[in-house]
């Protein structure tokens, strides 16, 4: 690492943050450039999201076709997918092979949380601290922390005092947690905690789940592929298809219109949808479910009748069927056998607005009915999502200026590629891009990558610095501000909206006008000699 005094010529050519999927190859196409870089990761090893989340059940919710690198065939079909949803445990071997097979790990530093970035206007850098000190300058910094890496952790009255183990699904311990005949809580039922939930109620001494907001799910469709028969797909060919869809799947939405199909055909489409065990009923369905209150309420109903129709308590069936918010305007997990764990005698569900937490005792939660003993509770409580990893880190641009200020009062960037005042810091999966919350993640991850290093390429023979101009990011957060208000999406509360951090600015986190549309405006900013951004 670079001593402080030397900082003022760059140590790097670029740092970056993070060595998940977006990190990983950020790393392979800069170093492919001839560009000296290296990469901050927090962990002591790579894999990001699929590094930090082993708790029980975690899978991706995208198929394996799509959910890996499609940009090489040096990584296409040479890795075997045991399965059509892959667990956390395959898709983390599986980026440590795609470190192994780019030879990058020699480039990667672990155990190395950045503490804070700060931009140099005299010597155009970046000067980048640890948290253990150490320092070093590079010219480029590009953010692949991902949208979902600062944990979100409840506090409880008493909790220093509890004996048992509290953790979050996101911090699960390498040597994992004996849940076996445990007293376990669970707290939270989005996507994780239905994982969670499914995974251990079969395994548990008793589970006792706080929800707070129940889920519209639709069940997953997993199956294995035989090794005779590994999955084959046509890299380039996906890859681009990948580009063409609304959500960077292999699938598009259904481009007739709601009002003009009639409705025994639109249920059948549904029906159809819903077969397909994917999130295709999601984002490959009628636009108007996710913009109009009519179309959202028949499929909110639809989606709602499958549900009732796998529980047979009343009182369980009211609290596990959502009413309060439509179908798709959270994001819908995939479940495998998530109502019938409720049936099963060792598992309680509460309803966590009406009977909340009130403290823990040295051996249990008590609530306002009950005192409930647990030995582990699993906080399944989400993120301070898309903006939450790099306001962590005291990034100062131009002037002093801090991120997290601005973020703290007004989320702003243009095309989610650049911040204005923060010249040569690059972000993947960043906000007002669909790769913040839309976006099936490899799909966006490699396009927001590739359009980074082809960008930096271009200053590289220009200029030393390139920022966006406010002008251009007024016109994309107004583009995006309209293109979000039109769904129903930005109208309801979700982690989408910031609504589950008290005080954060509330705006539509994630671009939702379609990864083509998003695709088109940044060849189009690129085409224009990358229009909308300064090169000095
Ligand atoms: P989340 O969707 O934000 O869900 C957090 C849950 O915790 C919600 O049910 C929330 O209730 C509840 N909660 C938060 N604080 C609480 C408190 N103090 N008391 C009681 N309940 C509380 O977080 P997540 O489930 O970790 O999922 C986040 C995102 O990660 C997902 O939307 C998805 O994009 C991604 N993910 C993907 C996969 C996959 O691909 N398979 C799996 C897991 C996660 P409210 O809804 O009422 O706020």
């Amino acid at each position: 690492m670079a001593e402080a005094q030397h900082l003022d010529t760059p140590q790097y050519d670029a740092v970056v943050i993070g060595a998940g999927f977006a990190g990983l190859y950020q790393l392979h196409c800069l170093r492919e450039m001839g560009l000296a870089t290296t990469v901050f990761e927090a962990g002591s090893n790579v894999g990001g999201t699929w590094y930090w989340n082993r708790y029980p059940g975690a899978r991706t919710d995208s198929p394996s076709n799509v959910y890996q690198f499609l940009f090489t065939d040096k990584l296409v079909n040479q890795w075997h997918w045991s399965e059509r949803f892959p667990s956390q445990a395959e898709t983390e071997r599986y980026l440590n092979w795609v470190a192994d097979q780019l030879d990058l790990r020699s480039d990667i530093q672990f155990n190395q949380r950045v503490d804070s970035a700060v931009w140099s206007a005299e010597n155009a850098c970046w000067i980048i601290t640890t948290e253990s000190g150490a320092q070093t300058s590079a010219r480029f910094v590009i953010s692949c922390m991902g949208p979902l890496s600062k944990p979100v952790l409840p506090s409880f009255k008493g909790s220093e005092a509890f004996e048992g183990i509290i953790v979050h699904t996101s911090q699960w311990p390498q040597q994992d947690i004996e849940l076996a005949g445990r007293r376990v809580a669970v707290i939270g039922t989005g996507a994780t905690g239905i994982q969670v939930v499914q995974t251990i109620a079969a395994e548990v001494q008793q589970l006792t789940v706080f929800q707070r907001t129940a889920n519209y799910t639709i069940p997953m469709k997993n199956y294995p592929y035989a090794e005779s028969e590994p999955l084959q797909v046509d890299g380039a060919q996906l890859l681009q298809r990948t580009r063409q869809t609304f959500g960077g799947f292999d699938f598009d939405i259904e481009h007739r219109l709601w009002a003009e199909v009639d409705p025994a055909e639109r249920r059948a489409t549904m029906e159809r949808l819903w077969s397909e065990g994917n999130l295709a009923l999601w984002v490959g369905s009628f636009a108007e479910q996710l913009m109009e209150a009519e179309a959202n309420e028949a499929v909110s109903e639809f989606v709602r009748q499958k549900i009732r129709a796998r529980i047979n308590d009343p009182e369980l069936e009211q609290k596990l069927v959502p009413t309060d918010h439509g179908f798709g305007t959270h994001r819908v997990p995939l479940e495998t056998g998530y109502y019938e764990a409720y049936a099963r005698d060792n598992v309680q569900l509460i309803d966590a607005n009406e009977e909340p937490i009130l403290h823990l005792t040295p051996t249990s939660i008590v609530t306002a009915h009950q005192e409930i003993p647990v030995d582990v509770i699993i906080c399944a409580t989400g993120f301070d999502a898309v903006t939450g990893a790099l306001t962590n880190i005291d990034v100062r641009g131009r002037d002093n200026r801090s991120l997290a200020d601005l973020w703290g009062k007004d989320v702003r960037t243009a095309m989610g590629m650049q911040v204005h005042g923060f010249p040569n810091l690059f972000i993947t999966s960043s906000p007002l891009s669909p790769a913040g919350a839309f976006c099936n993640a490899p799909t966006c991850v490699q396009h927001s990558v590739e359009w980074i290093s082809e960008c930096i390429g271009y200053v590289q023979n220009r200029g030393s610095a390139i920022e966006a101009t406010a002008e251009f990011e007024a016109q994309w957060v107004a583009h995006h501000d309209e293109t979000a208000n039109a769904t129903l999406i930005a109208k309801t509360p979700s982690w989408y909206t910031g609504a589950n951090i008290e005080g954060k600015s509330s705006r539509l986190i994630g671009y939702p006008g379609g990864i083509p549309a998003y695709v088109e405006a940044c060849e189009q900013v690129k085409q224009n000699g990358y229009a909308g951004f300064s090169i000095s």
